[in-house]
């Protein structure tokens, strides 16, 4: 079968037909199918400190490369598995695998913090901070080494709940991360209230800089509204030495991006990190 017929579109609803819910279906199979063969990795990418270009974390980015249908992009099917539940077991595994890696770095001493995506489905999903306790403990891995990036929207839904979960997540030592902010809902009262570390600046409002007037206002809010809550601030999705330029002028600490490295293989993405010492057969 080719690929096509395997994409996921929304608006389409009539049965059977070709990217209608169908497909949706034979794409949900193939994930299992995928997670059951071991189809998945996890990829790595390098975040950076602005001004010593020190690489001081990762985050962990899912890849499926599947023998016949190819390469398929978790924008495709993410929401694919979050709309079927899937997204828990694959959540899982990604949990497990980016806290035996982190593990595994933690040990060589490295000192990198490991960062992964959290869906809404999995994140109130009842015992989801067992499952991240019970993960940490079994890699031998002390909790703020992990980074879980959330999403607005899971802050928003079931606020109360969502707040008992942050704060027995935080009180693990867990770090926790607002990622794409500014694209969510604009109430800005939970910084004040959720035990948050760092917010992600969405690679949307860095792709215009330096010379977008609105991205320019809305990257300096986010950095000054960072500064005034103490929270660290990671710009995603730069590409380019003007863009760096511009948010290190800003005051913006960290970031992440093309410019400096795509999600890598962990052992390309070690590579990276000791140029000098590359590992054999790289
Ligand atoms: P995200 O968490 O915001 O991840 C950043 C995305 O931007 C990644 O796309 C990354 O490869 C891409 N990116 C990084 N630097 C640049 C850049 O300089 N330019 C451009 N154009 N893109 C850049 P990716 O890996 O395709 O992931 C897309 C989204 O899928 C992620 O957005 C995240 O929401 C979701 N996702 C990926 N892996 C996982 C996972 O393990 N679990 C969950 N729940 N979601 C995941
Ligand atoms: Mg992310
Ligand atoms: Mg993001
Ligand atoms: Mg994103």
């Amino acid at each position: 079968a080719g690929r096509a017929s395997y994409r996921f579109h929304r608006s389409c609803e009539v049965p059977g037909q070709d990217g209608g819910p169908r497909s949706r279906l034979r794409l949900d199979n193939a994930m299992r199918q995928a997670l059951v063969e071991g189809h998945f990795r996890l990829h790595y990418q390098p975040q950076v400190d602005m001004n010593t270009g020190k690489v001081l974390g990762a985050e962990a980015l899912i890849r499926w490369h599947d023998p016949e249908l190819g390469n398929i992009s978790p924008g495709e099917f993410i929401p694919v598995a979050e709309q079927s539940g899937f997204i828990v077991p694959i959540g899982d595994w990604v949990l497990r695998q980016a806290v035996h890696q982190a593990a595994q770095w933690y040990r060589q001493g490295r000192g990198l913090v490991v960062s992964i995506n959290v869906s809404a489905v999995q994140f109130h999903r009842a015992g989801f901070v067992d499952r991240v306790a019970s993960a940490l403990h079994a890699a031998g891995l002390p909790a703020g080494m992990l980074e879980l990036e959330l999403t607005e929207s899971i802050l928003i839904q079931d606020a109360q709940e969502a707040l008992l979960r942050l704060q027995a997540l935080s009180d693990l030592g867990v770090k926790l991360a607002i990622d794409d902010f500014g694209t969510g809902y604009s109430s800005l009262g939970y910084l004040k209230r959720f035990p948050i570390d760092r917010l992600k600046i969405d690679r949307s409002f860095v792709r215009g800089l330096p010379g977008d007037e609105s991205d320019v206002g809305i990257v300096n809010a986010i950095v000054n509204l960072g500064r005034a809550l103490h929270l660290e601030i990671v710009a995603e999705g730069v590409e380019t030495e003007d863009q760096r330029q511009f948010l290190m002028r800003t005051g913006c600490e960290q970031y992440q991006g093309f410019l400096f490295a795509p999600a890598l293989d962990s052992r390309s993405f070690e590579a990276k990190l000791d140029p000098e010492n590359p590992p054999a057969g790289l």
